[in-house]
């Protein structure tokens, strides 16, 4: 429920709503505009009569919402919202690019790609450290080595990190080292996990589930917000369809989507969207074209020698041509990378 306050409404009249809502047993959270207050009521408001409310001094109006994200949703935030990690916003007027390997595979692979990224105008290094494989049998990161083998080869180009958490027990750890903690696809309904990572309040990239739908996606992201981190990022990677040409087929449609629904920024993965190397760039350019704040790219110098998804990661020279069209794209829509 949606409390919006009158334009000349009263600082007293605003704190005597919150309080008879308190009372009542919910939660407010309310949103100073720059002309009028709105407040988000948090809880299952099914039982108030909102005529009660519309009585009180200083209501304008009173909205049932039928979305049942609050936090995440634009009914209760207007403005976008941008999440500023080190001097970086996502979310703004820029478009931040996050690239980097699959998984980190030593110390060597990861600064020499660190180097090729930033060179090409990345501001976020990209590596898993632990990697939630479909294989028991498959690479599953470098653990501890290799979250620090990211965070020296990003600091060593001032580049900033982001990395997979997989479970509760690595949270500390992994804070301890990355900048941006990323919730993979196959964890987007991990709900223990999104309340411990809401505990944070360090930068979150929640991947959309395989099989999830933006409802759901942005449920997931109400999880993580109502613990009370807002510094949720969104990011479409590509749903499971009855289609076999790609890996997945990437939702662009879910960009100007979540921008309807949600002020979160949302980035796109055209790697993990696709899994086809040749498919990326079209694929990123449509997202930058379709409004993403972001784009999340697997590059990889010697991708048939790939521990982790070689075949959807980018050639060094492919990625920094990508760069170059994905600058006019971003600067035809007022926005720079
Ligand atoms: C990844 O980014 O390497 C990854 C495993 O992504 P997703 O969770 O989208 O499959
Ligand atoms: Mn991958």
């Amino acid at each position: 429920m949606i409390i919006v306050m009158r334009d000349d409404a009263l600082q007293s009249q605003i704190d005597s709503v919150i309080e008879k809502l308190n009372h009542m047993g919910f939660d407010v959270h309310p949103d100073q505009g720059a002309s009028r207050t709105v407040l988000g009521v948090i809880g299952d408001t099914r039982k108030i009569d909102e005529r009660d409310l519309e009585l009180e001094p200083g209501v304008h109006e009173v909205l049932r919402v039928t979305e049942p994200y609050k936090l995440a949703g634009r009914a209760f935030h207007a403005a976008d919202t941008v999440v500023r990690i080190g001097d970086i916003g996502i979310g703004g007027d820029t478009v931040a690019i996050m690239a980097g390997p699959c998984a980190v595979e030593g110390e060597e692979q990861i600064c020499f790609l660190a180097e090729i990224v930033k060179k090409a105008g990345a501001r976020i290094l990209r590596g898993g450290a632990f990697k939630p494989r479909s294989s028991p049998y498959s690479f599953q990161g470098l653990g501890k080595q290799g979250l620090v083998f990211l965070e020296n080869a990003a600091k060593s180009q001032g580049l900033l990190t982001v990395t997979e958490v997989m479970d509760v027990q690595t949270i500390d750890l992994i804070c301890s080292h990355v900048d941006i903690l990323q919730i993979g696809a196959r964890n987007m309904q991990n709900f223990p996990l999104l309340k411990e990572i809401g505990k944070t309040g360090k930068p979150v990239l929640l991947k959309r589930g395989m099989s999830a739908t933006i409802e759901e996606w942005l449920m997931a992201a109400e999880y993580i917000m109502a613990e009370g981190n807002p510094n949720v990022i969104l990011c479409e990677r590509g749903i499971r369809t009855f289609e076999t040409y790609t890996r997945n087929t990437m939702d662009i449609s879910a960009i100007p989507v979540i921008h309807q629904r949600s002020h979160l920024p949302v980035v796109a993965d055209p790697s993990h969207g696709t899994g086809l190397r040749d498919k990326v760039a079209p694929m990123a350019r449509a997202a930058v074209a379709a409004g993403a704040d972001g784009l999340m790219i697997e590059v990889h110098h010697e991708p048939e020698k790939a521990l982790s998804d070689g075949p959807q990661s980018l050639l060094p020279h492919q990625f920094e041509s990508l760069m170059e069209e994905l600058r006019v794209i971003a600067w035809v829509l007022g926005r720079k990378l």
